[in-house]
């Protein structure tokens, strides 16, 4: 017999598969001895209380032998010789997952990446994080796997009403992810395995047949009258396919003045900006595990937090919280200074950092109206670039201690920061818009409140966190998912507006791959 079971254990407990055996049995009030094994259907840590509980969903197998999780592996065809051939723009998640499923359905995929390929795009990070240099085609968000491969690999998403998000999990274990990321309630997979997997996947797409071009950035659309024929690539070659996806993330502003000097319809979008926040992790574990040092008890991971608040009638909230992480440059040209945080699969670095950003809607920003649909898209650059400038050059950030921040005090010093490039002591009020500046400080204070000892100087305000999601869409027909203007186009991903991170770009490559598809092979 299997039998669904819920249990609450102690944390000394939870990866003790006797001891979960025994807790079954005693559950079934049977012996242990007729429990063969079990799967783990769910796993999340209960914080609320002083007594930490670990809650699992089990499959038992009871009187009858333990089978092995089924596999749900691709079936990938092969598509050296197929008829039909779809350009795909941009080889982040939503890039890589499209071309997998065209090829589950015998459709030939062409990746065309401006970026360079995992191993040599860690040179150029490198050189980032050392030098102060980006190169605006290789650096966090550009190069294969997109802005997913150099992240934190938090695979949880709200969006699950836009796909199955089983699907896009059990792909990643597919191609060497581990397996609890199917049912640990918040999935990670860590910035120091990601590569790997984007490398397999890469290998399964071109041994089915699939092309996959890195340094290939496309520069031109080609189009006869409505329709989209194929792009140019900055090398001058022109690449034809039945259908053209553009999955070309949040940060190929070039895409945005292309799509909008060719008048192809885009829209401006709202996004969230502000200012990443770093505390020692032991304070973090001291807080949200209730305990009285910040010595972390060993079963434990290091602790994360979610807060929201509604200040000025700007939402505040944390965004991409990183247990254990690092803060990374997350520029992609001269000039402009960008972070986000990532963390490696162990979450062993001392810091806990995550973004702090404020919403912002077009009617904030009056002084960009000018630029019309790219009127939010400037505002993003001209933050990125005061910032830039706050830091005093090559990438340090400008940075201030959380109280002063809220107090428009300068620090006189900064508290030890991940940040590689370093940081400068700075005023942040005079680099961030008032609306945006105001909002944290009062949000900084009433999340204080909500978590005991979160407001505090030993925290340090690293500017900016500005590539939060897309400050343009690129519309798209509902059912069709092709652009009202111009048909075989298929705007796909976070760059188009469509997803706000890896699981959700992933399953919309998958849905724009299905909607190809259905309109080239009748399906
Ligand atoms: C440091 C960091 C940490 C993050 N952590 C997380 C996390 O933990 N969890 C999470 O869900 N999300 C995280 N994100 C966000 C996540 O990576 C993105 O939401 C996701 O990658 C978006 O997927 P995408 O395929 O739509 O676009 P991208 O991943 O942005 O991929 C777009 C690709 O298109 C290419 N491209 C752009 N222009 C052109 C052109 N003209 N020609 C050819 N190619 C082009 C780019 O080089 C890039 O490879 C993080 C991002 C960063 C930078």
């Amino acid at each position: 017999m299997q039998k669904k079971i819920t249990l609450r254990v102690l944390p000394s407990e939870a990866e003790n598969d006797d001891a979960l055996k025994s807790y079954i049995a005693a559950s079934e009030g049977i012996a242990s001895t007729r429990v063969s094994g079990y799967h783990i259907l769910k796993r999340s840590i209960d914080a609320r209380s002083r007594q930490i509980w670990i809650n699992f969903t089990l499959r038992a197998f009871i009187d009858e032998p333990y089978l092995y999780r089924a596999k749900h592996e691709l079936q990938l065809k092969d598509v050296s010789r197929a008829e039909k051939k779809i350009i795909i723009v941009g080889a982040g998640p939503a890039g890589l997952f499209a071309a997998l499923h065209l090829i589950e359905n015998g459709i030939q995929p062409v990746l065309l990446e401006r970026g360079k390929d995992v191993r040599a795009r860690r040179r150029d990070l490198a050189l980032l994080n050392k030098e102060g240099i980006v190169n605006p085609e290789s650096n966090y968000c550009f190069g294969e796997g997109g802005a997913g491969t150099y992240s934190d690999g938090k695979l949880y998403t709200r969006s699950n009403k836009r796909g199955d998000i089983n699907r896009i999990l059990n792909v990643f274990v597919q191609f060497g992810a581990e397996e609890n990321i199917l049912y640990d309630a918040h999935p990670h997979i860590g910035t120091n395995k990601l590569p790997q997997i984007i490398t397999a996947m890469r290998h399964a797409i071109t041994d089915s047949g699939g092309i996959f071009l890195f340094e290939k950035k496309v520069i031109d659309f080609i189009t006869d009258r409505d329709i989209i024929t194929g792009v140019k690539t900055s090398d001058n070659n022109i690449f034809k396919g039945d259908a053209v996806i553009v999955a070309t993330g949040h940060s190929a502003r070039d895409i945005f003045h292309l799509l909008h000097d060719k008048q192809i319809k885009i829209e401006a979008k709202s996004f969230a900006l502000g200012v990443r926040i770093e505390h020692p992790q032991p304070l973090i574990d001291k807080i949200q595990y209730h305990q009285l040092t910040s010595h972390r008890a060993i079963y434990l991971p290091p602790a994360s937090y979610s807060l929201v608040e509604q200040v000025n009638e700007h939402g505040v909230f944390s965004f991409c919280m990183c247990p254990g992480g690092i803060i990374a440059p997350a520029a992609t040209n001269p000039g402009e200074l960008v972070v986000n945080g990532w963390s490696p699969s162990k979450r062993n670095n001392p810091f806990a950092n995550s973004g702090m950003v404020v919403n912002v809607e077009e009617k904030d920003i009056p002084a960009f109206r000018k630029y019309g649909t790219l009127a939010m898209m400037y505002f993003q650059q001209s933050i990125e670039q005061k910032a830039y400038n706050a830091g005093g050059g090559k990438f340090a950030a400008p940075a201030q201690r959380m109280v002063d921040f809220s107090e428009k005090k300068s620090s006189s010093s900064l508290p030890d920061c991940s940040y590689l490039p370093g940081v400068h002591a700075s005023l942040l009020n005079e680099v961030l818009p008032t609306f945006i500046y105001q909002a944290l400080g009062k949000g900084f204070k009433k999340f204080g409140e909500k978590m005991r000892g979160y407001y505090t100087n030993e925290a340090i305000v690293v500017a900016t966190e500005s590539r939060t999601s897309s400050p343009v869409r690129i519309p798209r027909d509902n059912i069709s998912l092709t652009h009202p203007q111009i048909k075989n186009l298929y705007p796909c991903g976070e760059g188009a507006g469509y997803a706000g991170g890896i699981v959700s770009a992933a399953m919309d490559g998958e849905n724009v791959a299905r909607a190809i598809e259905a309109a080239l092979l009748k399906i």
